[in-house]
């Protein structure tokens, strides 16, 4: 069966059509492995525990949830209340996480706070005395609040504790447990860490009731028979750069990712004119006009396809000599998806990404996450040299400049980029444990079974 038949869609999820709608304008055609567990669970009232990183999608994977709480509810937050609780380590992730709920909720109705360490209090005790949907915190000033009564949790009926592993980096732990215990007890507690060290796992066994485990891996390198390179061109100019590369040497079987259906179009028309003949297939297409241009492609009549990536999921074709990525994938487990169509049934194959200006931090979360940068080509056409898994001479000389953080990286506007190492709010965190287990909640949480979903997504 073809695999693309097999994923979830956003609209087999059970969200509301507003954010539908919101998630379809933000170009997302499929959810990703977080997400396509998560939102259902969190939609049935689970409590869950989610082993992702950043760059999962995980932050849509519970705000989407949260939002479509609203949305079936007509029922406004009581003055200095909470609805939902997102407790985050750093005032970074909590304006992120913020600008997170204010893409998905573009065309539904929330109100939202953010109460944050080395930010003036007046405001925010102003914006919690009305009381919102959805508080975003971090622990030490939300404590702050909540010990002189600006706000109180006897109302909030969904917890999400993000990047909890950081949290524990920072000190945050009997923070965290002191507020999970002012909240009422049918409450839904999502927790969402990167690693699941043993003060996490007894964190989640003490305040979380039968949570769904949910793991998703990091992406597995992309293997070493593929040769990956990345060349850096100005966005008006990848189209002239992609010729270049089509008819340059030893480039044969060639699919060519873009990142909307209308790129996809534009890129086979522009072929076309080149004389270089290409086939297109994409979510707009049909069936059939998908199965006769995979077709062709597969007899060869055609030595170019030019694909989406939901699109390209179910491709499982020998021999194709390279892949390019005229534009990078926004999320960077998609860059290892398309890589793999390559250096298939033990050949190897070649890789190239055509990187403008704004896909700078696409890039960087690429090569965050496959562990390695990738080898800068400066000329179109130009063979690519092999990258090496730990980094040969070559590699070491064209590495890329040391990592910033994302936002300051002046790539695309962007709440959702970070890394993860981010400098703590400015509120200490109190260190008094005073640690309350609930009668009846106390769960064990077995090891976490890490690599489900990339490994399924991979299709290896
Ligand atoms: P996060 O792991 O929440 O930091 O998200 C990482 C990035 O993936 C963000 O830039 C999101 O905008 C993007 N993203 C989240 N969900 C999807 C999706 N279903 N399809 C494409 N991009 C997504």
């Amino acid at each position: 069966m073809n695999e693309s038949t097999l994923l979830t869609q956003f609209n087999d999820l059970g969200l509301a059509e507003p954010l539908l709608r919101a998630v379809s304008a933000e170009g997302y055609t499929t959810p990703t492995p977080i997400q396509a567990q998560v939102i259902p669970a969190m939609l049935a009232q689970s409590d869950i525990v989610g082993i992702a990183q950043t760059g999962t999608g995980k932050t849509a994977s519970f705000v989407l949830p949260l939002l479509n709480d609203l949305a079936d509810s007509n029922k406004r937050p009581e003055p200095k209340r909470a609805g939902a609780l997102i407790l985050v380590p750093t005032r970074e992730l909590a304006a992120q996480v913020a600008d997170s709920i204010r893409t998905y909720a573009r065309f539904a109705r929330v109100s939202t706070a953010l109460v944050i360490g080395g930010a003036k209090p007046g405001p925010q005790i102003r914006a919690l005395a009305r009381g919102v949907d959805i508080l975003i915190a971090t622990p030490g000033r939300l404590e702050d609040h909540m010990s002189t009564g600006a706000v109180r949790l006897d109302r909030t009926t969904t917890i999400v504790l993000d990047e909890a592993d950081q949290m524990l980096d920072l000190g945050f732990m009997p923070a965290i447990r002191r507020i999970l215990a002012k909240l009422p007890a049918g409450r839904r507690t999502v927790l969402m860490s990167a690693t699941m060290p043993a003060p996490i796992r007894a964190l989640a066994a003490d305040f979380l009731d039968s949570p769904a485990e949910i793991a998703v891996a990091p992406a597995a390198k992309p293997i070493d028979a593929i040769d990956q390179s990345v060349i850096h061109v100005q966005r008006q100019a990848k189209q002239r750069a992609l010729v270049d590369l089509l008819r340059g040497a030893g480039v044969e079987r060639t699919i060519v990712f873009t990142r909307t259906k209308r790129g996809a179009d534009r890129v086979a028309a522009h072929l076309d004119r080149a004389g270089l003949a290409a086939a297109a297939i994409h979510g707009n297409k049909s069936q059939g006009q998908r199965e006769r241009a995979l077709a062709a492609f597969k007899k060869g009549r055609v030595n170019i396809l030019v694909a989406t990536d939901i699109a390209a999921r179910g491709i499982d074709i020998d021999d194709v000599s390279h892949v390019i990525n005229y534009e990078l994938p926004n999320v960077p487990e998609a860059y290892v998806h398309r890589i793999g169509r390559t250096a298939r049934a033990g050949k190897s194959g070649t890789a190239v990404s055509l990187c403008d200006g704004d896909e700078r931090s696409l890039l960087r979360d690429i090569e965050r996450l496959i562990g390695r940068s990738l080898i800068h080509t400066g000329e179109p056409g130009a063979p690519s040299t092999k990258s090496s898994r730990n980094g040969s001479k070559r590699n070491q000389q064209h590495r890329s400049k040391p990592r910033r953080h994302p936002a300051a990286a002046g790539g695309k506007p962007g709440p959702k980029r970070r890394t993860r190492r981010q400098s703590p709010e400015g509120t200490e965190p109190q260190r008094t444990p005073r640690q309350r287990s609930k009668p009846g909640r106390k769960r064990r949480i077995p090891a976490a079974a890490a690599d489900a979903g990339l490994h399924r997504m991979l299709g290896a």
